[in-house]
């Protein structure tokens, strides 16, 4: 099967398009979605309707979770909290329910899907590098994890010697070792590479590659800034941060 993944979307209209156009060539059987379809950008009914589309495996992410319930957008920074109450108002009932629907964890053929972390989905946490995730491995028994959050890109393969991070951006997963997946950000990267991140996944000759499109940028930021939503979180689509 041949999947590709995407994540953290963020409402980042002008970044999904280009990514979907990209996935075109790519002969998908299968989409997979992350979570964070919306929050920070200005197209969060788009989004949510182009996703809806594809029919993914899709789990939830903690800013789609946070449009459905309040008390969860607490934990956010300032702009983010701004960004969920506007998400909340611009968002169709049937979106919301969409929304509603997603689960935090699912399991497809020997892939575990999840926003944040394998060990405790729905706290959020950040896996930034390989010692983050070593105690991750036991909350999984697939040999693949995939993760978003972080909206960076990061593989980190665990043998018996303990993980390594590998650099990518195309790696081939060896059948006796176990793998924790970032395949970065579709609508808001943040490793200094403003370009939209995604994942392509052939489970069959077992290769993962993370691919980067660019995009209008500069659209996507002015409509948040026409939106009335923070200008930081369209200034930072410029250089990736
Ligand atoms: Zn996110």
């Amino acid at each position: 099967m041949r999947y590709v993944i995407l994540s953290d979307i963020h409402a980042n209209h002008e970044a999904l398009t280009a990514v979907l156009e990209r996935a075109k060539d790519l002969e998908v059987d299968r989409y997979i979605c992350l979570g964070d379809i919306v929050g920070y950008g200005a197209s969060p009914e788009a989004a949510v309707e182009l996703v809806r589309e594809l029919d993914p495996i899709v789990v939830l992410g903690n800013h789609d979770s946070a449009v459905l319930n309040e008390k969860e957008a607490f934990a956010f920074n300032l702009q983010a909290r701004d960004a969920v109450s506007w998400t909340r108002s611009h968002l169709s009932e049937e979106s919301r329910a969409y929304l509603g629907t997603l689960p935090l964890v699912r399991r497809v053929d020997s892939v575990f899907c999840v926003h944040a972390s394998p060990l405790r989905p729905g706290k959020w946490t950040y896996l930034l590098n390989a010692a983050a995730t070593v105690n991750q491995f036991s909350a999984f028994t697939e040999q693949l994890c995939l993760v978003g959050h972080s909206h960076c890109p990061l593989i980190v393969k665990m043998t018996e010697y303990g993980p390594t991070e590998l650099r990518g951006p195309t790696e081939w997963l060896a059948s006796d070792a176990r793998y924790i997946i970032n395949i970065g950000s579709v609508g808001q990267p943040r490793d200094g590479d403003p370009r939209a991140a995604f994942g392509l996944l052939d489970s069959d000759d077992g290769v993962i590659t993370v691919l980067r499109v660019e995009y209008d940028v500069a659209a996507a930021r002015e409509r948040i800034i026409s939106a009335g939503l923070p200008a930081i979180l369209g200034d930072r689509l410029l250089d990736g941060s």
